[in-house]
């Protein structure tokens, strides 16, 4: 099926070009904790939002310049990648301690599993190629992702200079 692109109004004033199929719906399946086994790359505003609610000594490292929240290994057989490795933040009971205990997440978590990347400098959302294979969230619930881009999609994206995802530790 050919997805046509559309633009919809995700703040106000802030667009995004949308290129998948509108009736695709999205739910976060608890248990699934896949998009939680990677590095999260945090951008200058998140990092001060995190410094607020953790230390910030053992739970970021910085790559190329640039700030991620380590992966660590974890002593358990679910919520883990192939390396035994996952998102310092991931607690053995498969919640984020971020948003569980501080009701927050960096702006990189929020997006998932959408992927953004910039044209003639406009926002355009996919779904990252990765999640029609792994997220578990897509199409099991009545909740279509195009009526809910705000809490995807958070402001901030539109104020950095490369709001891209396809960045990862
Ligand atoms: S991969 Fe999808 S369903 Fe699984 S935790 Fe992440 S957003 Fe939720
Ligand atoms: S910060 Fe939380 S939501 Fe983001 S990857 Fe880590 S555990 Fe998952």
């Amino acid at each position: 099926m050919v997805i046509e692109p559309t633009r919809i109004e995700v703040h106000p004033d802030c667009e995004a070009v949308v290129e998948f199929d509108p009736e695709l719906t999205f739910e976060c399946v608890p248990d699934c904790t896949w998009c939680c086994h990677h590095g999260v790359l945090l951008y200058g505003e998140d990092l001060r939002e995190l410094a607020q609610r953790e230390p910030l000594n053992d739970a970021v490292k910085q790559l190329r310049s640039r700030d991620f929240v380590r992966r660590e290994e974890k002593d358990r057989d679910e919520h883990v990648d192939i390396d035994d490795r996952a998102c310092y933040f991931l607690r053995d009971d498969g919640l984020c301690a971020l948003h569980a205990e501080h009701d927050w997440k960096p702006t990189r978590c929020s997006v998932f599993p959408l992927e953004v990347h910039v044209e003639h400098d406009d926002i355009h959302v996919s779904i990252r190629e990765e999640a029609h294979a792994h997220c578990e969230g897509l199409d099991v619930s009545e909740r279509r992702l195009v009526d809910h881009l705000n809490a995807f999609l958070p402001r901030l994206l539109w104020e950095l200079d490369d709001p891209t995802t396809k960045i990862e530790l």
